[in-house]
């Protein structure tokens, strides 16, 4: 991808989250891997309808050096984090979408319970751990850790924050930050109306095959 087209996927992703409600005011933030050494990522602090597809940066992956446009996201620690760790990553997505934070303030998992979960592929949407407050390398850490500890997974959620969701091209992360969200309001209301019935990891695998990934599985029970 050219960084022009970077620079507009990302400018789309944040006025897509608006849009979506699923973010308020400047909060949330996006990158697009233009290669293997550089990626865009949304400027920082200011709403979305006061900057242009030009003012968010390019950003050398190796250095954290940023080139053009305004400053980065003050997350940028988080997205240099999940890019240089999964290559095969070609978008992050970061909203507060509320029903995703919501879980996330309770430090509660997703489980696997409906279609949308194919988006996310895999068997839980995992809560960092350690907390770790906005903009800092722990947050970042965490955050690789988290996705690490189920292979494959395309979301997780940021403790006392809201979810990140990755994928191959912007259209695929930013549709798993919709379909985390779904998961969530879902099982809300689940939860509010009687049990959570989780879909068994037989019936999880056999969705998959169906619609052709791999349900990613914790590795690490600790
Ligand atoms: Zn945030």
């Amino acid at each position: 991808m050219d960084p022009t087209e970077a620079r507009s996927a990302v400018h789309d992703l944040l006025s897509r989250m608006v849009a979506d409600r699923l973010v308020v005011g400047s909060a949330g933030n996006a990158s697009v891997r233009i290669d293997e050494t550089t990626i865009v990522v949304s400027a920082g602090g200011r709403a979305v309808h006061h900057l242009s597809p030009d003012d968010h940066p390019v950003v050398d992956l190796a250095t954290g050096g940023a080139t053009g446009g305004l400053a980065p996201t003050s997350e940028l620690a988080l997205h240099l984090a999940v890019m240089r760790a999964f290559p095969e990553v070609g978008a992050v997505v970061h909203t507060h979408s509320p029903y995703a934070a919501g879980w996330s303030v309770a430090r509660l998992d997703l489980d696997f319970v409906c279609n949308e979960n194919i988006g996310p592929a895999g068997e839980r949407i995992l809560v960092t751990d350690p907390y770790a407050p906005p903009g800092t390398a722990a947050l970042a850490e965490a955050t690789v850790a988290t996705l690490r500890r189920q292979p494959g997974s395309r979301a997780c959620l940021l403790a006392n924050h809201g979810p990140l969701a990755v994928g191959p091209t912007p259209e695929v992360a930013y549709t798993v930050a919709q379909q985390v969200e779904w998961i969530a309001q879902v099982t809300f209301v689940a939860r509010s109306v009687g049990h959570v019935h989780v879909i068994p990891p037989a019936d999880q695998d056999a969705i998959g095959t169906t619609y052709g990934f791999t349900v990613a599985r914790v590795t690490d029970h600790r």
